[in-house]
């Protein structure tokens, strides 16, 4: 299918509501109401990156670092397993040394050797051996947003240096896809500097790209990072909410057979953010099962939600919640994205 960015732009300019009813329509059509979820593990916020929207950036020295232990790793896994939740996400500061991907290879493997669970990994950049060598040991999934596609947007979101360029991360996008992971991506939305237009190019980019998941949220200030200065010229809060449900109806209606995660973010704006996102075309969500003690240490952004409940609470309060919204919780199914077995379809 091709598409215009002009098209693309007339649908940021149509009113929410009727990209909403159109986005469930075709969300029950292709991929029903059933909604996946993934156990969200957020192993370590240790990061050797310096990304100016990110509160645990590098450079930011009043959060403690932590790493989860294996124990409490497995643990995590353990109970998202008993739970049903059928998969779940690794996600972490960015490193690249060698402690680091042993240290995720052997939760792969224990994770898979243990549980039934299907494993996506959201760790950042790494070398096409490393994300190679994942998916060998059973990860089948992984998680890259791009930002934006805009390279010099990309370059005021970032310090300008060889760790955070553009063209490596689309790059690193493009080796996920070759290995042959189920390769998902995504932005920001309302970031300083990003206009509508920026933001029709984004789309297309994903729809170029052929994405089989989509992750992505409003961008949230955080005033322990370089782009707080910016927050003066931030469209509000809520605009955000609502453009960020807007690309994920137009996502939908583009793309179709895709999952599209509903992003803790829009929760931090609205408590019921994640399960109103599923009535716009968003079919996956990802409860947190990070233990309580270290939620504070994980704020990539300020506000975020639940960081004083524990993996138990989450399920109970999201089951309700979800219910509420007329969705069913697919549970002990991977959900794995349709898209990605209709390209490879394609292919042959
Ligand atoms: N280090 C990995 C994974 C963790 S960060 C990586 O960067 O890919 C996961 C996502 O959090 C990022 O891709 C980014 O889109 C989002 N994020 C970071 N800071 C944010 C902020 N201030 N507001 C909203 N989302 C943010
Ligand atoms: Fe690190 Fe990811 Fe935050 Fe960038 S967005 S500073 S890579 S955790």
């Amino acid at each position: 299918m091709k598409i215009s960015k002009e098209k693309i732009l007339a649908l940021l300019n149509t009113d929410l509501n009727i990209l909403k009813d159109e986005a469930y329509k075709i969300k029950l059509q292709y991929v029903g109401s059933k909604v996946y979820f993934r156990g969200l593990i957020e192993y370590s916020n240790i990061c050797n990156k310096n990304c100016y929207y990110c509160g645990i950036r590098k450079d930011n020295k009043k959060i403690s670092r932590y790493e989860m232990t294996d124990s409490e790793v497995l643990e995590a896994a353990n109970f998202a397993d008993k739970a049903g939740y059928g998969s779940l996400v690794i996600q972490t500061g960015e490193r690249t040394d060698k402690n680091f991907i042993d240290k995720i290879t052997k939760f792969i493997i224990d994770i898979k050797k243990k549980t039934n669970l299907g494993i996506t990994l959201s760790c950042g950049e790494q070398s096409f051996d490393t994300y190679k060598k994942w998916f060998e040991v059973g990860a089948h999934r992984y998680l890259l947003r791009i930002e934006t596609s805009n390279d010099d947007i990309y370059k005021k979101l970032h310090p300008n240096d060889a760790l955070h360029s553009f063209k490596t991360r689309v790059n690193a996008l493009e080796n996920l896809k070759k290995i042959g992971y189920q390769t998902g991506s995504g932005i920001m939305v309302g970031l300083p500097y990003q206009e509508l237009s920026h933001i029709a190019s984004d789309i297309l980019f994903l729809i170029n790209f052929d994405v089989d998941m989509i992750g992505l949220g409003p961008y949230i200030e955080h005033s322990e990072t370089p782009l707080y200065e910016k927050k003066d010229i931030l469209t509000p809060i809520q605009e955000r909410f609502n453009l960020a449900l807007k690309v994920i109806s137009i996502l939908r209606i583009l793309m179709k057979d895709i999952n599209i995660a509903s992003a803790t973010a829009l929760q931090s704006i609205d408590p019921e953010g994640r399960e109103k996102a599923l009535l716009y075309g968003a079919n996956v969500i990802m409860p947190n099962l990070t233990p309580t003690k270290y939620r504070d240490s994980y704020l990539l952004y300020e506000n975020k939600p639940c960081t004083d409940e524990d993996a138990a609470m989450c399920k109970g309060c999201l089951e309700r919640r979800i219910t509420k919204y007329g969705e069913t919780i697919a549970y002990n199914e991977w959900g794995d994205p349709k898209h990605y077995f209709n390209r490879k379809k394609e292919k042959k």
